[in-house]
């Protein structure tokens, strides 16, 4: 794509949803931390389900630590991997009480520290909550990215490099976010559907699917 074809790329997605946000359910920059440490292969309202109960009670990491890992797992054993997620929350809400007087760091640097937290979880914690502008790469944006020729890259750090590059402004603050809802509810992972797609003139990928399924033939 060139500059030209990204900067409209994002008008167009930018225009059917001005201010796109998180599908996760929090009310502080903690609670943040965790909604994105339960959601490692998770959908959000399925975590939502979970934590609404929860972030009732739980506010800080002082909290956590008083209602145990016993005490979390009952709230969120709907969720995969329930078990080491909880054991994460718990020494992560350890860390932020020993070392970050319970509050939640504004760096990538220390919040990779945290037990479960990754490049991707840091990268929403900065973007959504600190609005910095970072590209926090899931499986939607790689494949959107790779899909759309906008970021190709063999590897989530890869896509995220060409996203730090390439996405102009004004548009840098939300692209993770319209990366994330287009992946979603669009470019779907089984079947695109192009023949809806707001940005079809613009991408690249050859295997378009542009009538809907049962509508007649699908064509590249
Ligand atoms: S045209 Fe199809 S493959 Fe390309 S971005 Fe739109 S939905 Fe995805």
């Amino acid at each position: 794509m060139t500059r030209d074809q990204i900067f409209e790329f994002f008008r167009r997605l930018a225009e059917e949803n001005p201010a796109p946000e998180t599908e996760l359910e929090y009310g502080n920059a903690f609670q943040l931390v965790v909604a994105v440490a339960l959601s490692a292969q998770a959908t959000d309202v399925g975590v939502n389900k979970a934590t609404r109960a929860l972030f009732a009670k739980i506010r800080t990491p002082q909290e956590m630590l008083d209602l145990g890992e016993e005490g979390l797992k009952a709230h969120i054993k709907t969720i995969g991997l329930f078990n080491s997620k909880a054991k994460n929350v718990i020494a992560l809400s350890r860390l932020l009480v020993d070392e970050y007087g319970g509050e939640v760091p504004d760096t990538r640097e220390d919040l990779v520290r945290l037990p479960g937290v990754g490049r991707k979880t840091a990268n929403v914690v900065l973007n959504c909550w600190f609005g910095q502008e970072t590209f926090a790469v899931d499986t939607h944006i790689f494949r959107v990215g790779n899909r759309t020729g906008l970021a190709k890259g063999k590897t989530p750090d890869q896509v995220e490099a060409k996203l730090e590059k390439r996405v102009p402004q004004p548009f840098r603050l939300h692209a993770h976010h319209w990366l994330i809802l287009h992946g979603r509810y669009v470019c779907k992972a089984r079947t695109p559907e192009c023949w809806r797609c707001p940005v079809v003139d613009l991408c690249s990928y050859r295997k378009k699917v542009l009538q809907a399924p049962g509508g007649g033939k699908q064509s590249g």
